[in-house]
């Protein structure tokens, strides 16, 4: 072990730096974070290179640039969330159709939607620092997140696969929220191995016929259209080359989308059937057959914005909250040395989820593709969120146990059972475990992430 001499400074985050744990090939014994720099202490791999004895400075401090960008963001978020919405999130409360749709027109309005979109199709231009910042002071503000079906997911296809027919017709009404999408990959039986769905579309003339049944279609019962894998060759030599991608209009005659209620009690998955459901051949999505290549594409797209450190850190700063009006033996909570511990082994997770995160954005500003963070994003950032409803719950203790539907609805004024803040707790414990399944299992992105990085 070797330790390093003298300071090693990064200005900014721009191409070429490495941010976190792995600049010049470091191993991390101490870690000390200041509002400009990281301090790391540590061990270097005797081939990095490094000077031996000292420490490593690592310069976080945002350009003036993106200092004013950030108080501009601030400031617009301070004077246009309304404060209703803000409240409702705040509070984890239950949001409405309306609320999502009132932020997004707002949004809209501003031209700050689609942040991920070229500028000729209505993004904003912004470089991915920008794009890092706005969801972190959206987090904070605490704004609801952006239906992702529509500008996260589908619009990215339509901009890179679609023909010009299609860009005209639904973009527009993406950007402007007056379409809602979903979307219909799963089914029972092909979820982790996607490739297996056995959704049928049949040619029939200048129709597709479609037959078969989706599941776990989140916001099936708010949407307009839904897009889908659909199989359309099943006589491919391998699953994965006979599947198409196909917008289907959700009010076409033969669709039934039936709910799914979740353990927390909420509903926000469906599952959608189809029967003889007739979709005209222009909403077919570039070629027959090559949707798994489309597929895919949107699923680095859904992946990217999971692991949600903004949200975290807000998630976070509210446990700390719980924990210091919480009593345990007479003390607050947030003063009992193994409560602590685990708050900050959470917060130091949450830490260095923010440095993958930053490292990642590195590598984008160089141009470089996204490697396999992505796939460790996904596995931490969710384990983190987790964790905080894990710590939530065990810091109410009993008052978790009464379960009352209406105390997550705006307007309720009963006297609440216990603390006003636990009536969320429990249900938000029970609905984040959905988080490690969704958006591709963490079982499957470990296995991904072991052939990919450790070559297993
Ligand atoms: C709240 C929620 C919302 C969702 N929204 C949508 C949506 O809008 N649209 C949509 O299309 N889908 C949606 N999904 C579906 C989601 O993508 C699938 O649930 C997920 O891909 C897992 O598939 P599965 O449920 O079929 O589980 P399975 O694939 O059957 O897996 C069951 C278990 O086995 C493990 N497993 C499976 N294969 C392997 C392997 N090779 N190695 C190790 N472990 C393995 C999995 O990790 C999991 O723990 C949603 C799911 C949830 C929970």
């Amino acid at each position: 072990m070797y330790r390093t001499r003298g300071e090693f400074a990064a200005d900014g985050i721009g191409p070429g730096n490495r941010y976190g744990m792995t600049a010049s090939g470091c191993g991390v014994a101490t870690l000390l974070v200041r509002p400009d720099c990281i301090y790391i202490s540590g061990a270097v791999r005797p081939d990095s290179g490094a000077a031996c004895e000292g420490r490593v400075v690592m310069n976080i401090e945002l350009t003036s640039a993106d200092r004013a960008f950030r108080d501009e963001v601030r400031a617009f978020l301070a004077t246009s969330l309304p404060p209703d919405i803000k409240r409702r999130v705040e509070n984890g409360l239950e949001l409405g159709r309306e609320d999502y749709a009132s932020w997004h027109r707002i949004l809209y309005e501003k031209g700050w939607v689609a942040p991920g979109w070229p500028v000729d199709h209505g993004g904003t231009g912004w470089t991915h620092m920008q794009r890092y910042l706005y969801d972190e002071e959206s987090a904070a503000a605490s704004a609801p997140r952006i239906m992702p079906f529509g500008v996260n997911m589908v619009g990215p296809v339509i901009f890179t696969f679609g023909n010009s027919a299609q860009k005209a017709r639904y973009l527009p009404r993406i950007l402007s929220g007056e379409d809602w999408w979903c979307q219909g990959y799963s089914e029972p039986g092909a979820g982790s191995d996607l490739a297996n769905l056995r959704t049928r579309a049949e040619r029939d003339g200048d129709v597709y016929v479609v037959n078969g049944q989706k599941t776990w279609t989140t916001s099936a019962h708010w949407a307009d259209h839904i897009f889908c894998l659909v199989r359309t060759d099943p006589d491919a030599a391998k699953p994965q080359q006979g599947i198409s991608f196909l917008l289907i209009d959700m009010r076409s005659s033969g669709i039934e989308v039936k709910p799914i209620i979740t353990i927390d009690g909420g509903h926000e998955v469906n599952d959608v059937f189809f029967e003889d459901v007739r979709v005209p051949v222009e909403n077919l999505v570039g070629e027959e057959n090559r949707g798994w290549t489309y597929a895919k594409f949107l699923l680095s797209f859904e992946r990217a914005g999971i692991a949600d450190v903004g949200r975290s850190k807000k998630q976070l700063a509210g446990l700390k909250r719980i924990a210091a009006a919480e009593l345990s033996n007479g003390r607050p909570l947030s003063e009992d040395d193994r409560f602590r511990e685990k708050i900050a082994s959470l917060e130091i997770d949450l830490l260095a989820l923010e440095y993958t995160e930053l490292r990642a954005l590195s590598r984008q500003t160089s141009g470089e593709e996204p490697g396999t963070e992505a796939n460790i994003l996904k596995i931490r950032g969710t384990e983190v969120q987790q964790r905080i409803t894990e710590l939530a719950l065990e810091a109410v203790g009993t008052y978790a146990n009464p379960y009352v539907p209406e105390a997550l609805k705006d307007g309720w004024n009963e006297e609440p059972i216990g603390p006003e803040y636990a009536a969320s707790v429990a249900p938000r414990y029970f609905n984040w475990r959905k988080a490690s399944i969704y958006g591709g299992s963490n079982e499957i992105q470990k296995g991904i992430v072991a052939k990919l990085v450790l070559e297993l």
